[in-house]
């Protein structure tokens, strides 16, 4: 009988430790509280259509900020992971924080790497899947990408919103899009469910990261949700600028919403 010994998610590497999604300074950056709000979909069984309201099956809340996940190994963690946190720390707690401020180049690159980090991070709390089996909705091979380039997946695209009143922890939703409804086309050269959104709120900033193939569909849709999101959110990546932060803000009823 063989035992599986489950890989680190980045470099492939054994000896996986468990790590903290959030760092700490995230709770400084909401005003030192750490309440987190969780609440994920299971499309285990269907997907998605799409513009039809997740069904969160999943819904907790917890007084501190405390979510871990196994599936990066003690390398990684010590390091380049470590390394990002605090590169990101000064940037991500000014838009946590609605400091003006504008963001070029590298360091644009960092902040949108790290939001990628954690968005993949939270994927990884999921059950695993029926259909995929796997926990991600992420294909592995993302995970490699971001791991070799430092820098957010071809597959990606995110962007960053304002939040008004500021949210006094971490808000956060996973939900699969499913190609099946979307690009029927695509689907046996990308499998499905290979789309994801994965939405994380503190303090006065939202994180949004689809993760999805190339499909016209896609494209049109990350349009449409920039030119949506004008007043309130930019595209963070990829993008050359951030001018931070937008004249206006999403309310937090709207943010369920927004998650979709
Ligand atoms: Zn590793």
């Amino acid at each position: 009988m063989t035992t599986k010994v489950r890989a680190c998610i980045f470099c492939g590497g054994t000896g996986l430790t468990r790590e903290h999604i959030f760092p700490w300074w995230v709770r400084r950056a909401v005003g030192g509280q750490g309440r987190a709000h969780h609440a994920m979909s299971a499309g285990e069984q269907h997907w998605l259509e799409h513009g039809r309201a997740p069904r969160y099956t999943r819904h907790w809340d917890d007084d501190e900020l405390e979510l871990t996940v196994r599936c990066v190994c003690k390398q990684c963690n010590n390091t380049w992971m470590n390394r990002l946190d605090e590169e990101a720390e000064r940037q991500v707690g000014a838009l946590a924080a609605a400091t003006p401020l504008t963001v070029v180049g590298a360091e644009l690159a960092v902040i949108a790497t790290w939001a990628t980090k954690i968005a993949m991070l939270l994927e990884l709390t999921r059950r695993p899947s029926g259909l995929t089996r796997r926990r991600a909705l992420v294909p592995p091979s993302q995970h490699a990408e971001l791991f070799q380039l430092k820098q957010p997946p071809a597959s990606a695209s995110l962007w960053v919103a304002r939040v008004a009143p500021p949210w006094p922890g971490v808000w956060w939703r996973t939900a699969p899009l499913s190609l099946t409804w979307i690009a029927p086309e695509a689907v046996s050269r990308y499998g499905s469910p290979s789309a994801s959104l994965i939405t994380c709120a503190f303090g006065a900033v939202a994180f949004q990261v689809l993760f999805a193939p190339p499909v016209d569909f896609f494209r049109d849709e990350g349009a449409r949700r920039t030119e949506d999101g004008a007043d309130f959110m930019r595209r963070l990546w990829p993008e050359q600028q951030l001018v931070w932060p937008p004249p206006k803000a999403l309310r937090l009823e709207a943010l369920e919403k927004f998650a979709q």
